[in-house]
């Protein structure tokens, strides 16, 4: 895919790759890039700064009306969705002692919202003969997560979904993207680093710590490509051949 004239949804947004993608993908001709992202105010600061192709969304990606409100406004303003990048993601941090709360809602935010955003955009996806969707998944979900046990658990299930989706729909005209970074200079992991979560600390001790801007080349790449799995970290690709 290249980017020239595409209209893209982003959510997770206002984030630190979210951002970095908006910038990116409105720098490679995108006709419209959609800023969704669970803080609003962020949102809109992010649309600014990547200017008027840009539309800041305040939404929930864990509550399906709203993933359906942003996918149906967006399809109604700009007549399609070319890519949707289901891209909001947390860390609890902490392992088996993290409570029903934490799991619950690393599964729903990690999960359930890629399910959703599918279930949104697919129809008029298929009704036109193609789309792709970019779930920004981690390499935690193809090797471990240190310390972070429901962070590895649900970017597993998170790759895993994408890998169906992909596999159910090539045939139609669907291609789908697993984005699996490794540890990326965001929001993210600085509160990681903050809370003192071990998988923060181990991956910023590491030295190899991308910019969202050298994520976003990576994608660029690997959609360019229509590769399944985008994999910004050449330690983690290495690791993903030797495993294949
Ligand atoms: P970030 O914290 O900077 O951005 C995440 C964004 O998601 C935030 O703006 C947040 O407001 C938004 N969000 C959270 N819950 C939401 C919800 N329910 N609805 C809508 N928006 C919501 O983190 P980031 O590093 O940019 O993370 C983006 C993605 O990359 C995540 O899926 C994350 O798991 C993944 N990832 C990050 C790293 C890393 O080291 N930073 C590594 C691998 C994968």
């Amino acid at each position: 895919m290249n980017l020239t004239d595409r209209v893209v949804v982003i959510t997770g947004g206002a984030g630190g790759i979210g951002a970095a993608l908006a910038r990116r993908f409105a720098a490679e001709g995108a006709a419209a890039v959609v800023v969704a992202d669970l803080d609003a105010g962020a949102a809109r600061a992010v649309a600014a700064g990547v200017g008027p192709v840009a539309r800041a969304v305040g939404m929930d990606v864990t509550d399906e009306e709203q993933v359906r409100t942003l996918v149906a406004d967006t399809e109604q303003r700009y007549g399609r969705i070319d890519l949707f990048c289901a891209n909001a993601g947390v860390s609890t941090g902490g392992g088996v002692e993290v409570d029903d709360a934490g799991w619950d809602r690393a599964w729903r935010v990690n999960v359930l919202s890629h399910v959703y955003a599918a279930r949104a955009v697919l129809p008029a996806m298929l009704a036109r003969g193609g789309g792709h969707l970019l779930m920004t998944c981690s390499a935690a979900g193809v090797l471990t997560a240190v310390g972070d046990a429901a962070y590895t658990a649900t970017k597993h299930a998170a790759v895993g979904f994408a890998e169906w989706l992909a596999i159910t729909y090539r045939d139609q005209g669907i291609r789908v993207s697993a984005l699996c970074p490794q540890g990326v200079d965001t929001p993210m992991l600085a509160d990681g680093l903050a809370a003192g979560h071990l998988g923060a600390r181990v991956i910023a001790a590491s030295g190899a710590v991308l910019t969202p801007d050298e994520v976003a080349d990576s994608v660029i790449a690997g959609l360019a490509e229509e590769r399944f799995l985008i994999l910004p970290h050449p330690e983690v690709a290495a690791y993903a051949r030797r495993r294949a």
